[in-house]
């Protein structure tokens, strides 16, 4: 990817910076509590939970807790959580495992056109083994209608799969709606909250879900850990093959360490969950009132929809998103653009182009994502960064109206 590139050839910063980090929805620190709380499983208490010596019954133990620490987090009983290796393998899991559990000679998904990359190309895969999968479209401001859920439904649906959060918008799906028409036609509802955990109060029974997806890095736990929540009686298959662990539906020894981080991730979630979401949603309110009173040509996208507090995603007309991340870097403030790159090209985002964004204006979209760490001091830096960036960099562009070299665009 070209912008690495640039990265690498730029000479290091010779004053160490306070560098103000607000790309939470790529990946959240790990708490100090959640370090305290798993390092005696790094050293000590290294027993494998499947032994039974007492090393392995104490690793069990901790295990089983965590077990209940996520369940409590989701409103679950602790028998229907299973641990993976993250939020990608629990949405692999809950698709390919519920999919694959039918018999069904057809088979049918409904999905979204702004899911994950683990649920879209899990889907895909599918596809490869004759399933028919439906990607929905959302509307501009990047919420799924039930009432297009329901008009897909066909006599052969075996699964739907909607997110919970979006993780470049922060719109909030409205997943209960979902999860009334799929129990209503007797489908199994998958629901991605990766990105709500933690955020909003999470009630699997509420929202309808038959399976729920988690991530601990998401969640001030380390990468590598993950949880797919599956309701009782839900039908799954593995998708992978070897020993009894998780109730023969996740196979492998346990990740104690990461299991017991992301457990004390769950507790402390939950106990954050009254005060937290709603300072954070101060941040991001006053972060984007203001950026838009000082930056000309930039709008919020999805802010016509309800949005999880920590996320605002920016488009910054005639800008390339990639070369702003870059100059926001330098400037000592860490975000990211919503598009992915791949081959070498740099392609718009699925995300942004599903909500009618032209490929040229997702490109010039920054997601700004806020945590625990963050100030109000931290947004008023990253508001002088960006107005000083935005203003140098559409001095530069040949595109930009304002820009005295500037040739006429079509928009
Ligand atoms: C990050 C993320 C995932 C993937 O989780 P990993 O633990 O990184 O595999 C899945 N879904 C959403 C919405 C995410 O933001």
């Amino acid at each position: 990817m070209l912008a690495f590139g640039l990265v690498r050839a730029l000479p290091r910063d010779p004053l160490p910076m306070h560098r103000i980090y607000l790309d939470h929805n790529a990946t959240t620190p790990v708490d100090p509590q959640v370090v305290a709380a798993m390092l005696p499983f790094l050293s000590e208490i290294y027993g494998n939970a499947s032994s039974i010596h007492s090393f392995g019954q104490q690793a069990r133990a901790a295990v089983e807790q965590a077990r209940e620490s996520v369940a409590r987090l989701v409103g679950a009983r602790p028998a229907e959580i299973v641990f993976t290796s993250g939020g990608t393998e629990a949405d692999n899991l809950a698709i390919l495992g519920v999919v694959r559990a039918s018999q069904a000679a057809q088979k049918h998904v409904i999905t979204s056109r702004i899911e994950h990359h683990a649920v879209l190309n899990a889907c895909q895969s599918l596809e490869t083994e004759g399933v028919e999968v439906t990607y929905l479209p959302v509307s501009s401001d990047g919420v799924v209608d039930p009432a297009s859920i329901r008009a897909a439904l066909k006599p052969h649906t075996v699964l739907i799969s909607v997110m919970l959060a979006n993780n470049e918008l922060g719109t909030i799906q409205p997943v209960t709606e979902i999860g009334k028409i799929a129990a209503e036609a007797g489908v199994a509802f998958h629901t991605d909250a990766v990105q709500a955990a933690g955020k909003l109060s999470l009630d699997v029974s509420r929202l309808g879900a038959d399976l729920c997806s988690l991530s601990g890095h998401k969640l001030y736990a380390p990468k590598g850990v993950g949880a797919l929540y599956v309701r009782a009686g839900t039908r799954l298959v593995p998708t992978s093959f070897g020993g009894h662990h998780e109730r023969d539906r996740r196979p492998g020894t346990e990740n104690v360490p990461g299991i017991v981080a992301l457990g004390r991730a769950a507790e402390l979630a939950r106990a954050r969950l009254a005060t937290e979401p709603a300072r954070i949603a101060t941040l991001r309110d006053r972060f984007e009132r203001e950026l838009l009173s000082r930056i000309s040509d930039a709008r919020v996208n999805g802010a016509g929809s309800p949005r999880v507090a920590s996320t605002s995603n920016v488009a910054f007309r005639f800008i390339e998103g990639e070369s702003l991340v870059i100059a926001l870097d330098l400037k000592g403030v860490s975000c990211s653009t919503g598009a992915a790159c791949s081959s070498g090209a740099i392609e718009p985002s699925h995300v942004l182009t599903a909500i009618g964004l032209s490929p040229m204006d997702a490109r010039a979209s920054l997601r700004f994502s806020f945590g625990h760490a963050n100030t109000e001091a931290d947004v008023d830096a990253a508001l002088e960064a960006l107005e000083s960036a935005v203003r140098h960099l559409r001095e530069i562009s040949p595109v930009a109206p304002r820009n005295p070299r500037s040739v006429p665009t079509a928009s």
